[in-house]
């Protein structure tokens, strides 16, 4: 059926890749990527479908209402998939009111204009939030989330994407908008802006620089490769109870550490170094302010009702991360000159 589905936030790292699927696997869909390009925006990431006859972008940002109302009258969406966010836990703290402006204002603003478009006529209509796990808080060293556990966000971050998430429900429970929600834990994959964990190593280790550690190395995070947090986001956009939110992730826990020297394991078969090599620069630096301990997702709803299952494990996600950043090195070059720099060097404190 031919349907049209603004994804907002196609051109950062999940969105991307969410962007990609759709085109590829729904030729008869017209999909419109909306992305501010930030920082974390790079149309680079879409080169190998720019050209499709079913996919175009439109630079806006989210924030402006007046420009968002617009879009949508224009393309006339049947569905939305929102990705768009300020998504850095560290820039979070630095700069919460971005945070605000765009995952709060921003999601509004689409609320808003979904809501005046559809005009209270939701057949086939769908609005899907894209969202984190890190909203639930903090786990001790046992438990899992559930799609039930209560929201205890501890960074900015987290705050502004709890407040999007009620936002959104509160649509759906006030004006009867057809939502649905899913909850993800960490992503990681070709196209990660390496400001995040797996892919600054990457870098680092290529470059022979310190791979930065917070605290003892033991904070916990349940990790999932992107291309199939974007197969979840098809399901769920396609399958999902109206109304409903779903927790995504696959059972993947790893303590900082352990993932970093996997990695560097990884890493040095790779590049043919010797055993050992890039883990002699694992050098742990002081922990940022609120850091949860730990996160894990409980995916036993998406699996059951959607028969949902992730397709790689974490060890052949991982390889196939590295190997993209290994034949993309002039992506990883372009995205770490510049501002970059300048952010990096003043983030990580010995
Ligand atoms: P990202 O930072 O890589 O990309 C965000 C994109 O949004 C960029 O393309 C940026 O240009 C765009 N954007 C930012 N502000 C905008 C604005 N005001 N208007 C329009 N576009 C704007 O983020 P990501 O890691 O791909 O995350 C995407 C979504 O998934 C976010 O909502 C995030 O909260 C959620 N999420 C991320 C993870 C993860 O591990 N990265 C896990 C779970 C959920």
């Amino acid at each position: 059926m031919n349907k049209t589905i603004l994804i907002t936030g196609g051109a950062g790292f999940i969105g991307s890749h969410v962007v990609r699927e759709f085109v590829n696997k729904y030729p008869e869909y017209n999909i419109i990527n909306v992305d501010a390009l930030t920082y974390a925006g790079n149309l680079e990431n879409l080169k190998d479908i720019e050209d499709r006859s079913n996919y175009s972008f439109v630079k806006a940002d989210i924030t402006d209402a007046s420009l968002i109302l617009n879009i949508f009258r224009e393309y006339q969406p049947d569905g939305i998939i929102h990705l768009a966010a300020e998504s850095h836990v560290d820039r979070s703290i630095t700069n919460p009111t971005a945070f605000v402006m765009t995952n709060v204002i921003g999601t509004v603003n689409l609320l808003n204009a979904a809501k005046e478009i559809w005009k209270d006529n939701y057949e086939g209509k769908r609005f899907h939030h894209v969202s984190t796990d890190e909203v639930f808080g903090a786990l001790g060293e046992t438990g899992l989330f559930t799609e039930d556990t209560k929201y205890d966000p501890h960074s900015p971050y987290s705050a502004s994407k709890a407040s999007s998430d009620h936002f959104v429900r509160a649509y759906h429970d006030t004006y009867g908008l057809p939502i649905v929600l899913t909850n993800c834990s960490n992503n990681y994959g070709p196209n990660h802006f390496p400001e995040k964990l797996i892919p600054l190593c990457i870098h680092n280790i290529l470059n022979e620089k310190p791979l930065p550690i917070y605290g003892d190395g033991k904070y916990t995070r349940d990790w999932l490769f992107v291309i199939d947090h974007a197969k979840a986001i098809d399901m769920v956009y396609h399958q999902g109870k109206n109304g409903d939110s779903y927790n995504v992730g696959g059972f993947n826990e790893w303590q900082n550490i352990d993932l970093v020297k996997e990695l560097c394991k990884q890493m040095d078969e790779k590049l043919g170094r010797a055993a050992g090599t890039s883990a002699k620069l694992i050098t742990f630096v002081k922990d940022r302010p609120g850091h949860d301990l730990r996160y894990a997702i409980d995916a036993t709803k998406i699996n059951k009702e959607l028969g949902y299952k992730p397709s790689v494990t974490f060890e052949q996600g991982l390889s196939i991360t590295i190997d993209w950043f290994l034949k993309n090195e002039e992506w990883l070059n372009n995205v770490t000159s510049g501002d970059y720099q300048n952010y990096y060097d003043t983030q990580y404190e010995g």
